[in-house]
């Protein structure tokens, strides 16, 4: 085969985000302290199958639902956040909880909680089924409805559309999200914003970065598993500006027929995606023809979480 030589744009910032490393960080202090009991971890920690394998492989059982937890277990809460009815069966059955939900998830719950208890309507914009969704739904189901997307948007209907808020999920396209609430405020002129952005910096920025590399690029691969939904928004926004974007959970996804012709490569990952699978895609690619690498960096994060006091390091 003849070698191709290719460039590679890299998008910067990419992969882990600071919740996914903080849920990551607890996960192994959890299996660290736990001197051989296992430490159950209620959904898949971040949406990555890399890194819920290789917690497995160190020992944690990941469960579905809290009925398979013993009681009195150690149960660790996902980075997406669970809905109070959760956290109220892990007290009732003495579970030992650490919770990783994100902290800007977790802004998220407090902001549903405040809205709904000043008695508005929380209109949650997201995608029906996913954890995050669930959780928020949670904290005032009687008073939260969601909406998915512009078409959902024009027919909503309201008992009282003068006490109305909308929140969002973190984890969202920022221009289809401005879009539902384009709709939504048009229909609803007293719906009000959320105090500040609920789409975390994490995914705004890893959509920015994308931006910048897929104006250039033939084709775009976005290293994150299907469950995703930061990764999944990252492709559909290549997908959106006309380039050719494909989501891989590791280099095995990828198909050389997508490479045919294609001189200039963007690449980037999603939040809960490990930068070690970047690297990977970048040898990768080395292996069919010679490759120079140009990382294109919109924005640099310096934000980080402290995690909770039960794994927190003793100073
Ligand atoms: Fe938190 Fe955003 Fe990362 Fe989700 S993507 S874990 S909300 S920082």
């Amino acid at each position: 085969m003849e070698e191709v030589q290719r460039t590679v744009l890299l998008a910067s910032p990419r992969s882990f985000c600071a919740g996914v490393e903080r849920a990551i960080q607890i996960v192994e202090a959890a299996l660290a302290q736990s001197r051989g009991a296992p430490v159950h971890v209620r959904k898949q920690i971040v949406h990555n199958t890399h890194v819920v394998r290789e917690l497995a492989a160190r020992g944690a059982v990941f469960v579905d639902d809290l009925d398979e937890v013993p009681d009195g277990a150690t149960v660790v809460f996902s980075a997406h956040g669970v809905s109070p009815a959760v956290r109220d069966e892990a007290a009732r059955r003495g579970l030992y909880v650490i919770d990783a939900t994100c902290p800007l998830v977790a802004k998220v719950h407090s902001e549903a909680r405040r809205f709904a208890g000043r008695g508005d309507t929380v209109v949650l914009i997201g995608h029906a089924g996913h954890e995050e969704v669930e959780g928020t739904m949670g904290v005032a189901p009687e008073r939260s409805v969601l909406v998915q997307d512009v078409t959902e948007a024009a027919v909503l209907e309201l008992d009282d559309p003068e006490h109305v808020t909308y929140l969002t999920q973190t984890t969202l396209s920022v221009d289809e999200t401005s879009a539902i609430v384009d709709v939504l405020t048009q229909r609803f002129p007293h719906l009000k914003p959320p105090p500040s952005d609920d789409i975390c910096y994490a995914t705004t920025n890893r959509q920015e970065a994308l931006r910048e590399i897929a104006r250039d690029a033939g084709l775009v691969l976005v290293v994150g598993s299907a469950n995703s939904s930061n990764s999944r928004r990252l492709v559909e926004v290549a997908r959106s500006m006309g380039t050719p974007a494909q989501l891989i959970d590791g280099v095995e996804d990828i198909d050389p027929a997508w490479l045919d012709g294609v001189a200039t490569v963007g690449l980037t990952a999603g939040a809960s995606s490990s930068p070690a699978l970047v690297d990977d895609v970048i040898a990768h690619l080395s292996k069919l023809g010679p490759v120079t690498v140009i990382e294109r960096t919109t924005a640099v994060e310096s934000i980080r979480f402290a995690l909770p006091p039960q794994v927190r390091p003793h100073l």
